[in-house]
């Protein structure tokens, strides 16, 4: 269930207090921390104990190592089935929260308060928790839904302008694959800034919920969903202990990109509506360098991604701006067309 929190997140204090947790949790990175967690102690009213539980901001952070230590400090604190985890931050906040909630001691209940857009929009709907393993991304996790989501915009307001940009992403996907409309509206943003993007972030929450709801366990139409993202996990990936980490949005972007010139390629969209969809994406996000990239590690990356079974390298490709097809098998050399089509965009 989502909410939007008012002003003194009445509908929180309601709910917690109308459930007889044992001890809460409250997991927050080093940043949500100092942005988030002031505002969201100064409203909580409860008698029930807390704790504060902090980890290192970052990507890197979204391990077992990390997973561990939280069972850890859960297990000498005593946490019993009853207890509850908010996990206030960003997608790595609700991923590992979610994970580690999802798995100790089989499974205890967990909120979010996603403080991103990413997470507002995506990560923390649709019941996905997980962490990355090797150089892998959410090679491990479970699929449990947060008891609750409670959004509230204004976190938006001390998030830096590239993640702003990064959770942007994902919601220019979510009108790609389903809803023309909200593709339009957002194309007609000029900036990308926490006031502009207010008023569309609902919609694209429902979008996503929508989608979920028709299939929550990936087996169709949840598909679409990783528009983009085949490509973009790779690169993702290859980034993630590089020197020049890249954000998850800014590579599905990037995907986006490949895969849209890809739906081109295997007759899926008009070369006309190809073009536009690109141009619209690369106003917003910078150019990057896959130079340094052999073409054989993505491609190891790409037939090792999760997605795939028999070795095959299946695509959510468009079939229109608002419609998305999935299960498209594509072949290695119209895929190699699409990443050279990025390299040449420079
Ligand atoms: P993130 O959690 O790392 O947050 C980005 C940065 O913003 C961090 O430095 C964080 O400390 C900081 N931050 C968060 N809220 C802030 C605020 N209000 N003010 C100031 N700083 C703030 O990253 P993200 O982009 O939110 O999420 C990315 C993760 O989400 C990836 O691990 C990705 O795999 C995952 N994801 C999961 C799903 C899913 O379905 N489970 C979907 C999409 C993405
Ligand atoms: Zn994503």
């Amino acid at each position: 269930m989502i909410t939007l929190l008012d002003e003194n997140f009445r509908q929180i204090n309601q709910y917690l207090s109308d459930k007889s947790f044992s001890k809460i949790f409250i997991l927050v990175d080093e940043n949500t921390h100092e942005y988030c967690l002031p505002l969201f102690l100064g409203n909580l009213e409860t008698e029930i104990s807390f704790e504060i539980l902090e980890i290192e901001a970052g990507e890197e952070m979204k391990n077992i190592q990390t997973a561990n230590q939280l069972w850890e400090i859960l297990t000498e604190m005593k946490a019993d089935r009853k207890a509850l985890i908010i996990n206030l931050g960003g997608g790595v906040i609700t991923d590992l929260g979610g994970f580690v909630a999802s798995t100790y001691k089989r499974g205890i209940q967990f909120i979010n308060i996603p403080t991103t857009l990413l997470a507002m929009c995506d990560a923390s709907i649709g019941g996905k928790t997980g962490i990355d393993l090797m150089h892998y991304k959410n090679m491990v996790g479970t699929f449990s839904f947060p008891e609750q989501i409670y959004v509230y915009p204004k976190f938006l307001e001390t998030l830096p302008a590239k993640e702003l940009k990064s959770g942007f992403a994902e919601m220019l996907k979510h009108g790609l694959i389903a809803d023309k409309k909200h593709w339009e509206d957002l194309i007609q943003l000029h900036e990308v800034d926490a006031l502009g993007i207010e008023p569309f972030i609902q919609q694209s929450m429902e979008i996503k919920q929508e989608v979920v709801k028709a299939d929550f366990h990936e087996k169709n139409v949840r598909k679409t969903l990783n528009f983009g993202h085949t490509i973009g996990h790779a690169i993702e990936s290859l980034c993630l202990h590089s020197e020049n980490p890249i954000l998850h949005g800014e590579a599905v972007a990037l995907g986006m990109i490949c895969e849209s010139h890809l739906s081109y390629l295997e007759d899926l969209i008009s070369k006309e509506e190809s073009e536009v969809i690109i141009e619209n994406i690369q106003k917003h996000f910078c150019f990057i360098d896959l130079n340094n990239f052999k073409e054989e590690d993505i491609f190891n990356l790409l037939l090792n991604d999760k997605k795939n079974a028999d070795a095959k390298i299946n695509f959510s490709l468009l079939s229109g701006i608002g419609s998305c097809v999935f299960d498209h098998e594509c072949s290695t050399e119209n895929i190699q067309k699409s990443i050279n089509f990025y390299k040449k965009l420079s």
